[in-house]
């Protein structure tokens, strides 16, 4: 199957090519030049193993046998072999993808990328070693390492900022094991990080490292085709869930609201729509850096504003990267991707079109909603629901519930839960009984204590981990650093 750059129909790679390369050579993201034909019905029919490996499979038809690789991904890795469960709390359905390896929802897909990455190493024969360079916030850099750990052909390393992260995320990344993962502190902030590591990447020959070493440079963010295409899956096993629940019946939309930064995730949801899954409205949920919900709301993309650090950091984000795919699907035209794109980089602003703005409206709303809105809906689903979310699915409660409010509109809804409350104490224990002056630590054990919902077992006992990578650099010794590797 065919794949080019949302800036440019030309050159074209297969799938293959395009989880390899991860960005086109002009700075645009790999689209498919056609979506595929999925037998939906069969589909929805199958274990989620067997959708994954439907789903992917019919994106990514140049990786082959996608079946080992998909249980290479999962088994043994999440906590149940239907991965990603929902729950009917009486009022919105919660689909949980946080049931992973590090409790977090970017497992999904960061599981799956390593499989993917390597067979497409295979594929197209080269032999190189391919080394994974990510500097991380926070969570990605958790998920990559366990993503990654032991996966023969690759490496990975990870840097984040010297106190910068959270004692939990700390501890989560520096006592990661496998024979193939590094972790080292930067000194200075996540900017100084992530300078870091794109300084490597342009010191290098085309993702070569100088000397003749035999590693070659990716990375495993969010804009790699081959960590989008195994989030559509969970878009169908919801759907199914329903189903067998009884609460549609087959052919019934169901609308769905995602907490969003990146916009990988959402975009995810609009894909399974075009392969056939009877989607409603998507629902694009924000924190205080609302910019997607403005851009929704006017089709003027804004980011000239402040960035806020709130209470669910992950969806902290300027500059969605995954919506330039959809600027690309909805107009299928490279000229004007092009032409926003550049706009957006030297001006810091662009507006669509009208034609544009109306495909957007027609499966888009868009909402938002600050830290103590945020904070109330936690304590508030966890009174009313006796279910427990973090920030980040309470944000997407907060905005589906506005939804439902302001448009009557009363389909089935589903809320992705992005996080396990567990990986931000801090926050969702001040929402329900107040600030506590306890660590991290202790606030997993109060939280566990005060709401009877298990720590999950990747968190429990971490302070009694062995710390194995304890290095700190400055930002100029990083790419020695990789050089040893
Ligand atoms: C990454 C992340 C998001 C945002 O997902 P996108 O695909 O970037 O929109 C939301 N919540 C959590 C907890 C995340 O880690």
């Amino acid at each position: 199957m065919l794949y080019h750059s949302t800036r440019n129909e030309l050159p074209a790679v297969d799938s293959a090519q395009a989880v390899l390369a991860g960005l086109a050579p002009d700075g645009g993201l790999y689209v498919p030049r056609n979506l595929p034909v999925l037998d939906v019905a069969a589909c929805l029919e199958k274990p989620t193993m067997e959708m994954a490996e439907m789903i992917i499979g019919a994106m990514l038809p140049d990786i082959p046998q996608m079946d080992q690789l998909v249980r290479a991904a999962y088994v043994g890795k999440f906590q149940t072999e239907e991965l990603t469960p929902t729950v009917d709390t009486g009022k919105f359905t919660v689909l949980e993808l946080f049931r992973g390896p590090t409790s977090a929802f970017k497992d999904v897909a960061l599981c799956m990328l390593p499989q993917l990455l390597v067979a497409a190493r295979q594929a197209k024969g080269m032999d190189e070693e391919i080394l994974i360079l990510t500097a991380t916030s926070g969570d990605t850099g958790k998920a990559a390492l366990a993503g990654f750990a032991n996966v023969p052909g690759v490496k990975i390393c990870v840097f984040y900022p010297q106190g910068g992260v959270s004692a939990v995320q700390r501890a989560q990344m520096v006592t990661q094991e496998g024979n193939n993962v590094a972790v080292c502190a930067v000194v200075g902030n996540f900017d100084d990080a992530q300078t870091g590591v794109k300084n490597i990447f342009a010191a290098s020959d085309n993702g070569r490292l100088p000397a003749g070493n035999r590693l070659r440079l990716s990375t495993a963010n969010s804009i790699n085709i081959g960590r989008l295409a195994p989030q559509i899956t969970y878009y169908f096993k919801a759907y199914a869930d329903l189903l067998h629940r009884g609460q549609i019946q087959m052919g019934d939309s169901v609308n769905f609201c995602v907490p969003t930064g990146n916009f990988g995730d959402i975009l995810a949801g609009w894909i399974a729509k075009k392969l056939g899954l009877p989607v409603g409205k998507l629902l694009c949920a924000s924190n205080a850096n609302n910019v997607l919900t403005d851009f929704i709301r006017t089709g003027t993309y804004d980011r000239r504003r402040p960035l806020h650090k709130t209470a669910s950091p992950s969806m902290d984000i300027l500059v969605s990267s995954n919506l330039e795919r959809l600027l690309y699907f909805l107009s299928g035209d490279t000229a004007l991707v092009a032409q926003l794109m550049k706009q957006l980089n030297t001006e810091g602003f662009y507006t669509v079109p009208e034609s544009l703005k109306a495909a957007i409206d027609a499966e888009f709303w868009a909402g938002f909603c600050g830290d103590d809105e945020a904070k109330e809906t936690i304590a508030r689903v966890f009174r009313e629901q006796h279910y427990l979310c973090d920030t980040h699915t309470a944000t997407g409660w907060a905005v589906a519930q506005q939804y439902v409010e302001q448009t009557g509109d009363n389909r089935p809804m589903v809320v992705l839960s992005t996080a396990s409350p567990y990986k931000f104490p801090a926050a969702v224990l001040s929402a329900l009984e107040g600030a506590s002056g306890l660590d991290e630590f202790d606030q997993m054990e109060r939280l566990q204590a005060i709401t009877g919902v298990e720590i999950p077992g990747n968190l429990q006992g971490l302070r009694e981990k062995k710390e194995l990578h304890t290095g700190v650099l400055n930002k100029e010794a990083m790419l020695e650093f990789v050089m040893g590797l």
